[in-house]
């Protein structure tokens, strides 16, 4: 088992203040913004 997964079409936020990653734009638990950056795996 990867921790990466054969789904390319999710788009991934990672949280500026602690770096947390999710597939979820808003803001992160910690209070952070989220930021996109872009797919988990482009191709
Ligand atoms: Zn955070």
């Amino acid at each position: 088992m990867r921790p990466e997964t054969d789904h390319v079409e999710e788009e991934v936020y990672e949280c500026f203040e602690c770096g947390r990653r999710t597939d979820s734009p808003g803001q992160c638990e910690c209070g952070g913004e989220l930021l996109h950056i872009g797919h988990s795996r482009d191709l």
